[in-house]
């Protein structure tokens, strides 16, 4: 479905935005991503990063609200990957992952 972004006026397809990002639907994702969070319960999507080195992979975790999503990063960041996480914060915090890709190819949501 496309939208209308309200700050920038470009055209957006907002399941991709709704999908990537959370938040509102008339809000592209560029606009999203510069902005300050426009409203602390949105699901607020995070990538972690485990391993380290070569073994590293970086999980997209979403979240139910953005001070979830910075619990969930700052225990995570502080344990030493998945396999330590269960004596953290992490277990008590609901999420879900949403994959395992950085970076977007598609800055307005244009395929
Ligand atoms: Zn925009």
């Amino acid at each position: 479905m496309i939208r209308k972004c309200k700050y920038c006026e470009e055209e957006f397809d907002q399941n991709i935005k709704i999908k990537s990002r959370g938040g509102y639907a008339n809000v592209c994702i560029a606009c999203h991503d510069e902005r300050p969070d426009p409203d602390e319960n949105t699901p607020t999507i995070r990538g972690v990063i485990s391993g380290s080195g070569k073994m590293a992979a970086i999980s997209i975790v979403k979240f139910q609200n953005k001070s979830d999503a910075d619990d969930y990063v700052r225990s995570f960041n502080s344990s030493s990957g998945w396999g330590a996480r269960k004596t953290n914060r992490c277990n008590n915090i609901p999420f879900e992952h949403v994959g395992a890709n950085i970076g977007s190819t598609n800055h307005k949501g244009r395929s």
